[in-house]
């Protein structure tokens, strides 16, 4: 069996744990299919930051409690550029970090399209999925917002971290998406799979610039397999995060109901065949989609991977 996720940051790193751990059991490949929007420019380097979050967690070197960066982290780079004055000093870069951020640079500089650059990093973190950026192509999620007496576009990173979504906001664009194609393998992956699972991430800023790659939404939506969701909202509210604020943005609910129906059903132009909601959440209906409520915190592997076996059971 062939299991494709459409995957954010940390939740769909979280998720990715059950996923790989069911794949295991029952001898199945999973390719995910990982966001570039929050990809940013710092002091230089080319920062990834859900790659990482992947990267890291399903490699065994996350920090649990923070959900980001590595575990064991020292920030002497970073107080050091603090006494400079560099900006921008509201990103946190961990030392083991930056020589995540050094090797990819180093890689890109070098020509390396970033599929190729993952690949060689995943070599390191042993992963067990096999992880696709959406696109080697630049494309940045920007928020346009009112600041300073005025409207402008800032880096999504900006906007989430710096400002903690705290700002009047009109909408994000997907910078670049218009020219960006699908990364190497992942049409083909979308093609082969025998499911394709939308991982309980943030549907505004993790999966909506995944299915923003020209092309990409297509190939899962007129592909074979079928397309199970997994709600990030449980009982009218994110697990972590504040997703509520991006689907603010968009004028959608922050609620099951509201996320499912912003995918859509797949017979209606939607993305969805099944959607999962938490007990919480029994009794939610999308229009088009087959609904079912089972337990959806990622507590443990063993808890997760229940998860995506009633994906499966769904479709
Ligand atoms: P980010 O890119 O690091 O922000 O991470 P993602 O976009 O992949 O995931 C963020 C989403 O994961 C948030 O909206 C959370 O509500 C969701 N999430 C985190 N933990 C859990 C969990 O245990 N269960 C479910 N269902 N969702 C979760
Ligand atoms: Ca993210």
């Amino acid at each position: 069996m062939r299991i494709v996720v459409l995957a954010g940051g940390i939740g769909g790193a979280r998720f990715l744990l059950g996923v790989r751990s069911y794949a295991r059991e029952v001898g199945a490949e999973v390719t995910a299919v990982v966001n570039v929007g929050d990809d940013l420019l710092l002091h230089g380097l080319k920062v990834c930051p859900d790659l990482d979050s992947v990267l890291y967690t399903l490699g065994g070197g996350a920090d649990p409690e923070r959900g980001w960066g590595r575990a064991g982290e020292s920030w002497t780079v970073k107080a050091e550029l603090a006494a400079y004055g560099a900006e921008p000093t509201w990103f946190g870069l961990g030392d083991k970090d930056l020589a995540t951020h050094l090797v990819r640079t180093t890689m890109l500089t070098a020509g390396y399209p970033l599929s190729q650059v993952t690949e060689a990093m995943a070599a390191r973190w042993q992963p067990g999925v096999r992880l696709l950026p959406a696109t080697d192509d630049r494309l940045e999620t920007h928020a346009v917002v009112d600041l300073d007496g005025g409207r402008r576009a800032i880096h999504f990173q900006e906007w989430w971290v710096r400002y903690r979504a705290d700002v009047p906001t009109d909408r994000f664009v997907f910078v670049g998406a218009d020219a960006a194609e699908p990364a190497p393998g992942v049409r083909e992956a979308i093609a082969a799979a025998d499911v394709v699972l939308v991982a309980p991430s943030n549907p505004v800023v993790s999966i909506a610039p995944v299915l923003a790659v020209p092309g990409l939404r297509e190939a899962v939506v007129e592909g074979p397999a079928p397309v199970v969701g997994v709600s990030p909202i449980i009982g009218g509210a994110p697990v972590r995060g504040m997703a509520d604020r991006c689907l603010a943005v968009l004028g959608v609910e922050c609620s099951a109901a509201g996320v499912g129906r912003l995918y859509g059903g797949r017979r209606d132009g939607g993305l969805l065949d099944g959607w999962l909601v938490a007990p919480e959440d029994a009794g939610v209906e999308v229009p088009g989609v087959t609904v079912r409520a089972v337990p959806l915190r990622m507590t443990d592997e063993a808890a997760t991977a229940a998860m995506v076996r009633a994906a499966l059971e769904l479709v």
